[in-house]
């Protein structure tokens, strides 16, 4: 039997995203630890990253105390990896000073809030790591009105923000937000008419 789903980025054939992923080179390598409610969510945005960055390891889970992958990659030496978590003690991205000779990582936790919260609490093996937080969020860049996601930034945007402060490149991230963007804008206009409007207001569109 024929998929209905692509086999490159998990979307259904007809909401295939693909044709709009752009390669991205990345010095800051990225892992994204998704929750296995969000693998098949149509709007989901982690596969974004995964597509598009020459650097990005996708592990899917909830509890990754015990994952070999994880902690494969958490050992490499000449890696520092800071978990994009909103902590007490998280420093702002773009505050992070570079240890010479030394690359900085990303983690991003792939949820809902909710979800995020506890994968954190569950996975031991990242509560060792230093936290970043986002310092700069500039809400009218990112259409945030037409991210369906009632929490805010879509994984993609926040590490697209993450990203850019972290090697002070912002603009090297701007595909993948383009690559959200038809992505949105190809689910809005599968909607049928008024419904946008009535989750979204009517300036979203
Ligand atoms: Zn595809």
């Amino acid at each position: 039997m024929k998929s209905r789903y692509c086999p490159h980025c998990g979307k259904a054939k007809k909401a295939c995203i693909c044709q709009w992923i752009t390669p991205v080179s990345n010095d800051v390598p990225v892992i994204v630890l998704q929750h296995p409610d969000e693998v098949s969510q149509p709007l989901g945005t982690a596969r974004i990253l995964n597509l598009s960055l020459e650097h990005c390891h996708l592990l899917v889970g909830e509890n990754f105390s015990e994952n070999l992958e994880l902690r494969t990659l958490l050992g490499k030496p000449d890696i520092d990896w800071h978990l994009l978590y909103p902590a007490d003690h998280a420093t702002p991205a773009g505050e992070l000073q570079n240890t010479e000779g030394r690359k900085t990582g990303l983690i991003l936790i792939d949820g809902t809030w909710r979800k995020a919260y506890k994968m954190f609490q569950l996975s031991t093996s990242l509560h060792p790591l230093p936290c970043i937080s986002l310092s700069g969020i500039a809400p009218s860049n990112y259409r945030i009105r037409k991210s369906p996601k009632a929490e805010g930034l879509s994984t993609v945007e926040a590490a697209c923000l993450a990203l850019g402060e972290l090697s002070g490149k912002p603009q090297d991230y701007y595909p993948m937000l383009e690559t959200f963007n038809k992505m949105i804008d190809f689910q809005i206009s599968q909607m049928p008419s008024g419904v946008y409007e009535r989750h979204y207001g009517k300036q979203a569109r």
